[in-house]
C-alpha cells in the first residue's frame, strides 16, 4: 500500500515514525492508502527549510514572486481534472462539484498575481520639515495553514498562494483524511519555479498541529475546520503570540419569505442543502419559510429530496455523492434520531439507502425535516450531512431574530422580490456572508471570505485584501535628507511645521 508522505525543502520526505492513518474511498469504502502522521522531530524539520527558505524570497521583488503565480495558474489550469479526480477519490463530493471546487481555487492563485499593486501603501510627501512618511508591508516568517477535509484543494488555495505571494514562506497541514491534493499542488509549485523549502506540507493530526502551533519560529497560523478545533487554535496561538484566524463551523439558514419566487427558492436549495452532501460550511441547513409559504415549500421539496440521484461521484447524472466517513454517517443518523426524538416531522428519512454496487460505501439519502423549532439539536448544531431542516416562522422579523440569535454566523440567504426587505435584511442580519436570491454567497476571490460569532476567531477574513493584510506587516516609514535636516536637536514632540 501506498504512503501519503510530506513535502519538505523541495522533495518527499520518508516518515520518521510508525505512525499512519488510513486515506479511504469514501463511495467504495476501499484503502486508497496510508498518510503519515508527523510527529516534533519532523515538523521542526519543516519549520527549518521554511525559516532557511524565506530570507530570500521575501527579497525576492514582489514582480517575480507574481511571476510564479502566473505559473503556478497555468499548471493549475492543466491539472484541473487531475486534482478533481484526487478530491471525488478521497472526499467523495462529485467530480463536476470537484471542478467548481477546484476553480475557486485557481480564482484565489489568479488574485495573488496581482502582488505588486496589492502590496502599494498610501505615501505622504512632505509632512513637515522636508520629511516624507509611507508604509510598506512586509512578510511576517513562516506561516502556517491548517486545513478541513471538505475543501482539500480550494481551502489551502485560500492560504499559500497569498502567503507565498507575500514573501512568506508556508507549511500546509493538510486534512488527514483526504490528504493527495497537498501533494500535487507541491509539485505544480515547484514546477512553476517557486524554490525549495517555500512551500512545505507535513501530513499528520494533532501531533503534528500542536507541535506546530508550540513552535517558536511559526509567526502566523491560518486554519479552517471545526468550531471547537477553530477557538483552541485561536486561544492557543494567541497565548503564544503568533498572529491567527481560524475559521470554524456553520449552521446557514435560507429565509423564503412569501412574496419569493418558489420554484427558484427550491431549486436553490436543493443544490446548496444536499450539494456535497452537506458537507460544506456554507451549505443551507435551515429553510426559514415565513408565513403562509412553508406548506407549498414543503410540497414541493419533498418530492425533489427523494429523487436525488446518490452515488459514486465519478458516475455521471449522479446528484450526491458519499459522507466522507464510516463514523460520520453514523453521526448524521443519530442526529436525524435525535430530531425525531425531539419532536420534529421527518418528511423524507436518508437513512439505510444502499447503493448497488456500493455496499461498503459511506452512503446516505438527503433527508427533510418539517417543524422544526429553535432549541432542537437538529438546529442548534452543525449536522454536516444532506439534511434539511424547515423552521416555519410568522413573518420576517421572526426569522431575522431567529438566525441573529444562532450561535453560527458564516453565511446565510434571503429569497424574496421585494427590494426594500432584501435591503433591510442584509443590514440587520448577524452574520458574515449574505446571498440576497442567491443561495451559497462565496465571496469572490477579491472580496475576503468569513463569518461572524463562532464561525470565526480572529479578526481578519480569509483571502482578498484580508488576506494580504493577514500576511504581511504594516511598517511606517518616515525620511529626511540630511540637506534638508534643520541643525539642532529637538526636545520637544515634533510636529509638522
Ligand atoms: P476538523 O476541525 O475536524 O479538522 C480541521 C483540521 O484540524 C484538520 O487538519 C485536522 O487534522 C485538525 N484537527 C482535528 N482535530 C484536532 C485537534 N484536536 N487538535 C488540533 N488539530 C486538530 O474539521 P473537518 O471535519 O476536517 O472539517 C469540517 C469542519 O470544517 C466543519 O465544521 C465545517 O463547517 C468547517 N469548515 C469551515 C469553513 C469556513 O470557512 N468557516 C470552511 C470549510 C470547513
Amino acid at each position: 500500500m501506498s504512503i501519503i508522505s510530506h513535502y519538505i525543502n523541495g522533495t518527499i520526505v520518508n516518515p520518521t515514525n510508525a505512525r499512519s492513518q488510513t486515506v479511504l474511498n469514501p463511495a467504495t469504502g476501499a484503502e486508497v492508502a496510508q498518510v503519515a502522521l508527523a510527529d516534533q522531530p519532523l515538523v521542526d524539520q519543516a519549520v527549518a527549510a521554511a525559516n532557511a527558505a524565506w530570507p530570500v524570497w521575501s527579497e525576492t521583488a514582489p514582480l517575480r514572486r507574481a511571476r510564479v503565480m502566473f505559473k503556478f495558474k497555468e499548471l493549475l489550469d492543466q491539472n484541473q481534472e487531475k486534482i478533481a479526480a484526487l478530491i471525488t477519490r478521497e472526499h467523495g463530493k462529485i467530480f463536476s462539484d470537484a471542478m467548481g471546487e477546484v476553480t475557486r481555487g485557481i480564482e484565489v492563485v489568479e488574485f495573488a498575481c496581482g502582488l505588486p499593486q496589492l502590496l502599494k501603501t498610501q505615501y505622504s510627501d512632505n509632512i513637515g520639515g522636508g520629511i516624507d512618511h509611507w508604509n510598506i508591508r512586509q512578510s511576517l516568517g513562516v506561516t502556517v495553514g491548517i486545513t478541513p477535509f471538505n475543501f482539500p484543494f480550494m481551502v489551502p488555495m485560500w492560504m499559500a498562494p497569498l502567503a507565498i505571494a507575500c514573501g512568506n514562506s508556508f507549511i500546509l497541514k493538510p486534512s488527514e483524511r483526504d490528504p493527495s491534493a497537498s501533494l500535487l499542488i507541491a509539485d505544480l509549485l515547484q514546477q512553476a519555479g517557486l524554490p525549495d523549502g517555500v512551500f512545505n506540507v507535513v501530513q499528520g493530526d494533532k501531533v503534528a498541529v500542536d507541535a506546530l502551533l508550540a513552535h517558536p519560529d511559526v509567526a502566523a497560523i491560518s486554519f479552517v475546520g471545526s468550531t471547537p478545533i477553530a477557538q483552541y487554535i485561536h486561544s492557543e496561538a494567541s497565548r503564544l503570540g503568533k498572529r491567527v484566524q481560524a475559521l470554524g463551523g456553520a449552521k446557514n439558514h435560507l429565509v423564503v419569505m412569501p412574496d419569493a419566487n418558489l420554484d427558484q427558492a427550491v431549486d436553490a436549495l436543493m443544490g446548496a442543502a444536499y450539494g456535497s452532501a452537506g458537507e460544506r460550511c456554507m451549505a443551507i441547513s435551515v429553510a426559514v419559510a415565513v408565513g403562509e409559504i412553508a406548506d407549498a415549500l414543503v410540497a414541493k421539496l419533498k418530492p425533489r429530496v427523494r429523487a436525488l440521484k446518490v452515488g459514486d461521484g465519478m458516475t455521471a447524472q449522479v446528484e450526491m455523492g458519499p459522507v466522507i466517513s464510516a463514523a460520520h454517517k453514523a453521526k448524521i443518523e443519530s442526529m436525524i434520531a435525535s430530531g425525531v426524538a425531539q419532536g420534529a416531522q421527518l418528511v423524507v428519512d436518508g437513512r439505510g439507502l444502499q447503493v448497488t454496487g456500493h455496499e461498503q460505501g459511506f452512503f446516505i439519502g438527503g433527508s427533510l425535516f418539517d417543524h422544526v423549532h429553535e432549541g432542537m439539536q437538529i438546529h442548534r448544531e452543525e449536522i454536516f450531512g444532506p439534511v434539511l431542516c424547515v423552521v416555519r416562522v410568522p413573518d420576517f422579523s421572526a426569522a431575522l431574530d431567529l438566525i441573529n440569535r444562532h450561535e453560527f454566523g458564516n453565511g446565510v440567504s434571503l429569497f424574496t422580490a421585494d427590494g426594500n426587505t432584501a435591503r433591510e435584511f442584509s443590514r440587520r442580519v448577524q452574520v458574515g456572508m449574505v446571498g440576497i436570491n442567491v443561495p451559497i454567497p462565496v465571496p469572490m476571490a477579491w472580496h475576503s471570505f468569513g463569518g461572524w460569532k463562532r464561525s470565526l476567531f480572529g479578526d481578519m477574513h480569509a483571502y482578498g485584501e484580508e488576506g494580504i493584510r493577514f500576511y504581511t506587516r504594516y511598517k511606517s516609514v518616515m525620511q529626511r535628507w540630511p540637506d534638508s535636516i534643520v541643525k539642532g536637536a529637538e526636545f520637544t514632540m515634533p510636529v509638522a511645521k
